[in-house]
C-alpha cells in the first residue's frame, strides 16, 4: 500500500502519459483510462516540434513563458526516458524559418528583433547561407531565420517510451472510455472506479467530461503527411524547416530513421478527422516550394488529428473541483508542454508550488474570458 493519493488519469495521449509516468515514479498508484492508449488522439499524428520561440508572437508572452519553461525541462525529461531504456528521439538541430519574398523577409526580421528583445538567440541570414546549412532548400528562398535553441522529438517513439516507463513504475491501463467524471470517481460503461485525485487529460474531448470547460476547449483539425526519401532523391533536411507559403504555414520535421513529417493544415471541422484531397495538395504544394526534392519522395502516410484549442492559446492547468484537475487545452504545443504539465500535476498533489508560468494557465480564467 502506498501513502500517496491514488490517481486516475483520463486520456493516454502525451499529456496523460507524461503525468502517469511522473506520478507513478513518485509513488502514486496510477490508473490510466483510454480506449486507445497513445494512438487515440493528436499526440500520435503530431509533428514533433518543441518550438516555443518560432511559435512566439507579440501578445503571446504567457504562452511563450510556459513553453520556454517546458523546453528547459525537455533535455532532462528525454534523458530520463532514455536512461530507462526508451529513447524518445530528441533532436537538437534547431529550426530554419524560410522567407520567399521581401514581405516575408521583413516579417521575419521583425520577428527576429522581437525574439532578441526577449533574450532569445535568432539571426536573419541570406538564402545562400541557408542553403549552405540545408542544401535542398529551394533557390527561391531569399533568406530566413536560424533558431538554434529549438528542439524536436519523434512523437511516436516518445509515446511508446512513456507507456513503457509508466508501466514499469506500476501504472495500470484500463482500455475503456470514461463516460462521466466526479471528484473521487471515474465512470466507465460498466463500472465506477474510485481515486483520491482525477486528472483530466482527454485532449479535444475534455469539455465533454467537464462542464467547467464547456465552450472553452474545442477541436481544431490538423492534417499532416509522412514521407521518405528514395535512393535517387536528396536526403531530408537535417533540422526543422518552416515557412509561410501563400499565407499558409508549412513545416518539415526530419526523424532520425529517415522519415520526414510534413505539416500541417489547421481549420475548424468539429470532430471530423477525414484527410481531404485539398489538405494533402496544399501541404505538398507548400513543401515543394521550400524543398523541391520532396516531390519525388515516397508518401507513406496521411493523417489528421484534433488539437485541443483554447481561446488564448494557453492550456487549462489546475484544479476544476475538489480533487479533479485539468491538464488539457494544449492546442499546438502539447508535446512541448508535456514536461511542465507533468511536473505541475506532481506539484499540485504534493501541495508544492507549480513550475513558473503554470499559474497563468489556471482554468478559473474560463469564467473571465470570452467563450470560444
Ligand atoms: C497535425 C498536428 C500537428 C501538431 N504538431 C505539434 C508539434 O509539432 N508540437 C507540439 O508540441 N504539438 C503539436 N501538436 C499538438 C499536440 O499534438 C497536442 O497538443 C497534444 O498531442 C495534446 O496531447 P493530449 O494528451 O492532451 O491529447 P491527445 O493526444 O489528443 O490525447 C487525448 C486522449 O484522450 C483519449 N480520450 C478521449 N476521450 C476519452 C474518454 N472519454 N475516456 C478516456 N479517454 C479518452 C483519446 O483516446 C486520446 O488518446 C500538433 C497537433 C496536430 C493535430
Amino acid at each position: 500500500m502506498t501513502a500517496e493519493p491514488t490517481v486516475a488519469v483520463i486520456g493516454a495521449g502525451v499529456i496523460g502519459l507524461a503525468v502517469a509516468w511522473r506520478l507513478a515514479a513518485a509513488g502514486h498508484a496510477v490508473t490510466v483510462f483510454d480506449p486507445n492508449p497513445a494512438r487515440g488522439g493528436a499526440s500520435w499524428v503530431a509533428g514533433g516540434m518543441l518550438a516555443p520561440v518560432t511559435e512566439a508572437w507579440p501578445g503571446d508572452e504567457a504562452v511563450l513563458e510556459l513553453g520556454e519553461e517546458s523546453l528547459r525541462r525537455w533535455p532532462a525529461f528525454a534523458a530520463e526516458l532514455s536512461a530507462a531504456g526508451a529513447d524518445p528521439g530528441l533532436s537538437r538541430a534547431g529550426t530554419i524559418v524560410a522567407a520567399f519574398d521581401r514581405a516575408d523577409a521583413e516579417q521575419l526580421e521583425i520577428h527576429a528583433g522581437y525574439l532578441r528583445e526577449l533574450g532569445r538567440e535568432a539571426s536573419f541570414v541570406t538564402g545562400r547561407e541557408l542553403r549552405r546549412a540545408e542544401a535542398g532548400l529551394a533557390g527561391a528562398v531569399r533568406g530566413g531565420l536560424l533558431v538554434p535553441g529549438d528542439l524536436a522529438v519523434d512523437n511516436r517513439r516518445l509515446l511508446n517510451a512513456l507507456v513503457g516507463a509508466a508501466r514499469r513504475h506500476g501504472a495500470e491501463f484500463v482500455r475503456e472510455e470514461v463516460v462521466e467524471l466526479a471528484p473521487g470517481s471515474v465512470h466507465t460503461a460498466g463500472a465506477v472506479h474510485r481515486a483520491d485525485a482525477v486528472v483530466l487529460a482527454a485532449g479535444a474531448w475534455s469539455a465533454g467530461l467537464a462542464p467547467e470547460l464547456a465552450g472553452a476547449v474545442r477541436p481544431l483539425k490538423g492534417e499532416i503527411l509522412r514521407l521518405r526519401a528514395r535512393r535517387t532523391t536528396l536526403p531530408p533536411p537535417h533540422r526543422t524547416v518552416r515557412a509561410v507559403v501563400e499565407g499558409r504555414p508549412v513545416y518539415l520535421v526530419p526523424r532520425q530513421d529517415g522519415e520526414l513529417v510534413l505539416g500541417a493544415t489547421q481549420y475548424e471541422a468539429g470532430f471530423d478527422t477525414t484527410v481531404t484531397a485539398r489538405g494533402v495538395r496544399e501541404l505538398l504544394e507548400g513543401a515543394e516550394r521550400i524543398f523541391p526534392a520532396i516531390a519525388e519522395y515516397e508518401l507513406t502516410e496521411t493523417a489528421a488529428g484534433l488539437r485541443a484549442a483554447s481561446a488564448d492559446n494557453l492550456p487549462y492547468l489546475g484544479e476544476l473541483a475538489d480533487g479533479l484537475f485539468a491538464a488539457t487545452g494544449h492546442h499546438r504545443n502539447g508535446l512541448l508542454l508535456a514536461p511542465v504539465t507533468a511536473d505541475a500535476v506532481l506539484a499540485w498533489l504534493a501541495g508544492a508550488p507549480p513550475p513558473p508560468g503554470v499559474a497563468a494557465a489556471h482554468p478559473s480564467r474560463v469564467r473571465r474570458e470570452e467563450r470560444v
